[in-house]
């Protein structure tokens, strides 16, 4: 069941990390920063191509916009959501982010595995067999690299 562990505070909506250069939103997640999305923000400060905008909608910690993007209706669904220190879904999005970073280690050790099942296979078949799961399995790390994927 879903647990709503939002505090109220607001604070997700007060530094809303933007890259308007690259058209680029961190926040659920690394998104595609749309037209309307970044009509609603006011811009704070920057640091090289980041700049941290507060959500026009927000009004004291309270958010008055009645038409809420899909994305403020969501977050923070990502495990790679960008979070407050203070969010309380900090535990959640910890939790929910160690996951994948499981995941991404236990297919690195499988490619390890299967490269070393390839160069002893006399199987040409089974080369290439291997040789796609080996493909499919740095796609998906490829996927995450943006959130740091190839080092962990
Ligand atoms: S920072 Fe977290 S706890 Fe605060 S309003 Fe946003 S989602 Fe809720
Ligand atoms: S529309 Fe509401 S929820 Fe979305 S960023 Fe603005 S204040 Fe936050």
């Amino acid at each position: 069941m879903y647990e709503d562990f939002c505090k109220k505070c607001g604070s997700c909506c007060k530094r809303i990390k933007v890259d308007f250069e690259g058209k680029t939103l961190y926040f659920d997640g690394i998104q595609i920063l749309t037209p309307d999305f970044a009509s609603m923000l006011t811009p704070l400060d920057s640091e090289g191509e980041i700049t941290y905008c507060r959500c026009k909608f927000l009004e004291g910690n309270l958010c008055t916009n009645s038409n809420k993007p899909d994305i403020c209706m969501n977050y923070p669904s990502s495990p790679f959501a960008f979070i407050p220190e203070d969010c309380g879904f900090s535990g959640e999005i910890f939790l929910k982010k160690e996951a994948e970073m499981r995941k991404i280690r236990k297919l690195k050790e499988e490619i390890i595995n299967y490269e070393a099942m390839i160069k002893v296979s006399p199987n040409k078949g089974e080369q290439n067999r291997l040789q796609k799961i080996i493909n499919s399995h740095k796609a998906r790390i490829e996927r995450l690299k943006n959130y740091g994927a190839l080092d962990w």
